[in-house]
């Protein structure tokens, strides 16, 4: 992760703290319907900047992907792996290596976690 992108998602979580404060003080009676709008808009604000971050980490992963791939574990049976969550067939193409761990990203139900190195499955 860096730095970047660590202060992005800290803005980020400012920025929606805050706007769902806006949101909630918009039900009193007293605050003019302004500050409901005001909080969607720096929700919203946050949410872009949380989707922005993780692009880029995305994109960054992809970029490593490609020479880490070769070193996967050798008993992880690639022919047999099949989804945790819905059972769904994954090829290589649904592995990641995050941190020096495969990470699968399932393209059926898009669930993500790490792979373990047990052969069973
Ligand atoms: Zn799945």
């Amino acid at each position: 992760m860096t730095a970047g992108k660590i202060i992005a998602y800290i803005a980020a979580a400012i920025l929606i703290f805050f706007g769902v404060l806006f949101i909630w003080a918009a039900f009193d009676p007293n605050t003019p319907d302004s500050w409901l709008i005001g909080g969607l808009i720096t929700v919203a604000i946050g949410c872009v900047l949380i989707w922005l971050a993780s692009r880029r980490g995305a994109a960054a992963q992809a970029g490593q992907n490609v020479t880490l791939k070769v070193d996967l574990p050798a008993n992880v049976n690639l022919d047999s792996l099949k989804c945790k969550s819905c059972g769904g067939a994954l090829t290589m193409d649904n592995i990641q290596m995050v941190a020096g761990a495969p990470v699968v990203t399932c393209p059926y139900c898009k669930s993500t976690y790490q792979l373990t190195e047990e052969p069973k499955w």
